[in-house]
């Protein structure tokens, strides 16, 4: 079956998909995206995620495309015309092709590409059973990471050097010697008294809306939860850590720059998280609360 892109209004075969040599995405990076998991056929999160696009979009003043219901009979087709029932949908929008200059240009329509490919949950599963590896890299992104922009470059450095390391993914230290983040995922620990420690929603990182919903199913789960940075030597001196994202849920991270965290093997509370957060996505459920982003 050939793939299908979606792209400013059509839909095209996958190596036909392209944008302007001009668009502002390519010159600048001027522009935001979502990912959106599909489990069994269903969207995961998908009204946190087009909140927190809007948010994105308002933030940069790209003008929004389309609205919610649109953008989310975009989203359906474009998974439907790939026959993805386990996947991920991508989605990216512009600021528009044009001249190129650095002030926005006026009159110009956004860029809107869309794009759907499967995913094997099993190998998900299958990382959260033995826990991964998470190295440390200086956090080298600019000062407004709660925008979810695609200016990916330090990310995708951050996580190369994670990868040549043999880790999962790369936590991000800012020049306190906090960890921010991880270079696509929210970080996590528990302590020894079983208290989930995360960072404030800030400037400094993402709000991710898998993180407002294990936020929310650990709150109904009567577990207490401290916003606040913590250290790299908190981290590994922790009883257990996870990061969460969209195409991750959450997994338990068992080594911090190979040193063991906990017992070096997944631990209970994060075992549970998993599975509440596998329930909620296998419900498609809506019936949270719009997450808090930013201040
Ligand atoms: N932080 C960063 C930097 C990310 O790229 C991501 C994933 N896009 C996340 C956190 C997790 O966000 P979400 O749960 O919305 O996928």
């Amino acid at each position: 079956m050939s793939r299908i892109a979606y792209v400013n209004g059509q839909y095209v075969p996958y190596a036909q998909a392209g944008v302007h040599v001009e668009d502002r995405g390519f010159q600048f990076a001027d522009g935001v995206y979502e990912v959106v998991a599909v489990k069994d056929g269903g969207f995961v999160d998908l009204e946190g995620h087009l909140v927190r696009l809007e948010r994105s979009l308002d933030e940069l003043r790209i003008e929004r495309p389309m609205s919610r219901a649109a953008l989310t009979v975009v989203l359906r087709e474009t998974v439907r015309r790939n026959r993805v029932r386990n996947g991920s949908v991508y989605l990216q929008i512009t600021r528009g092709a044009a001249k190129r200059e650095f002030p926005f240009p006026t009159g110009v329509a956004p860029t809107f590409v869309a794009i759907a490919r499967h995913l094997d949950w099993a190998k998900g599963a299958a990382n959260a059973a033995k826990g991964v590896a998470a190295i440390t890299q200086p956090d080298i992104r600019w000062g407004r990471c709660d925008i979810k922009t695609v200016g990916l470059l330090p990310a995708a450095l951050a996580k190369q050097t994670a990868k040549e390391a043999g880790a999962y993914e790369a936590w991000l230290v800012d020049d306190k010697g906090f960890v921010t983040e991880g270079s696509s995922s929210n970080a996590w620990i528990v302590t020894k008294d079983n208290v989930l420690v995360t960072r404030m929603p800030s400037h400094e990182i993402l709000s991710g809306i898998t993180r407002a919903a294990v936020l929310e199913l650990a709150k109904r789960e009567g577990l207490k939860v401290e916003f606040r940075p913590f250290t790299v030597a908190e981290a590994q001196a922790a009883k257990e850590a996870f990061v969460s994202s969209a195409t991750s849920f959450v997994i338990p991270v068992v080594t911090l720059d190979d040193k063991p965290i906990g017992n070096g093997g997944p631990g209970v509370v994060v075992a549970k998280l998993r599975s509440l957060y596998e329930a909620h996505a296998a419900a498609h459920s809506t019936d949270w609360q719009a997450p808090f982003l930013a201040p």
